[in-house]
């Protein structure tokens, strides 16, 4: 049986490279994507590429958006056994506000909407699916910086970035992962934070260090998790991250 993962998010940057990387190891993949023209031409570079890739139009700031997503992936697929919560904004590091002076609350809604609200409903929308599935799997990609160790940390090289809320939306993305954790305990489905670090995509900019190669792999491992992998769990490539 074909296994079939959604990547929200999926047309540029990280997302776009999970999908690259699902779709190496025969996976069928749906490219999530506001807009249909991007979502297509990401569909159109994979499938140059020898991958299984089809467009699926998913906004996960509108509930109508997602929920007519599921319901076409319910119409065309019996069930779904990847999903990759990957689509995020940070404003506030494009913006250069780095203080709550500059927050205002509509920006911070904003970051909540995209980051924890699109995250939650999208869970809620594809759960039905994803427990049709033998071995499904939801991976929230987090960031350490929404690690509140590292937040209070001055030894973290987290410490000194404070963009407020998104790393508040990425704490709360922690904590949605645990509680679901909790609730899909009895099931065969499995939800994990990742941290990719930090990475060179126009949400991490020129200055990160690592490629969306590097920052896709521990979405892909946790993706893909065997039977007797970890559940509730926040991971980046060199293991346990500290909530
Ligand atoms: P990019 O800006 O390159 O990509 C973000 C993706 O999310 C784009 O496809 C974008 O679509 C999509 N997106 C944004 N808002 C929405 C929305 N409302 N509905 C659907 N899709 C949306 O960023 P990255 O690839 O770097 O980020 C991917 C994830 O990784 C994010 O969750 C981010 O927080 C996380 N992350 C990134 C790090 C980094 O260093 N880059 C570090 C830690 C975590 P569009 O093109 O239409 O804007």
């Amino acid at each position: 049986m074909t296994t079939i993962a959604l990547i929200t998010g999926a047309n540029k940057g990280i997302g776009f490279e999970v999908s690259r990387q699902l779709a190496k190891k025969g996976i069928q993949v749906l490219v999530g994507a506001r807009s249909a023209e991007k979502g297509q031409e990401a569909v159109k570079r994979l499938q140059e590429e020898g991958a299984s890739a089809e467009f699926l139009a998913i906004d996960v700031t509108s509930e109508a958006s997602i929920s007519q997503a599921a319901q076409e992936v319910a119409q065309q697929h019996s069930q779904l056994d990847i999903l990759c919560n990957n689509a995020g904004i940070n404003p506030e590091f494009s913006q250069q506000i780095f203080s709550s002076e500059g927050l205002s609350l509509e920006l911070l809604k904003q970051i909540y909407d995209a980051n924890v609200f699109g995250a939650f409903f999208v869970i809620k929308a594809f759960l039905p699916l994803l427990k049709k599935s033998a071995s499904g799997r939801i991976v929230n990609t987090s960031s350490t910086m929404g690690s509140l160790n590292d937040q209070s940390n001055p030894e973290s090289m987290y410490y000194g970035v404070n963009t407020l809320g998104y790393n508040a939306s990425k704490t709360t993305l922690n904590a949605l992962t645990v509680q679901f954790a909790k609730e899909l305990s009895n099931t065969s489905v499995k939800i994990n934070s990742a941290c990719p670090g930090w990475v060179k995509t126009d949400l991490g900019s020129d200055q990160a260090p690592r490629t969306v190669e590097e920052g896709a792999r521990i979405i892909v491992e946790l993706a893909t998790l065997p039977e007797d992998g970890p559940n509730g769990g926040f991971f980046d490539e060199n293991g346990s991250v500290p909530w």
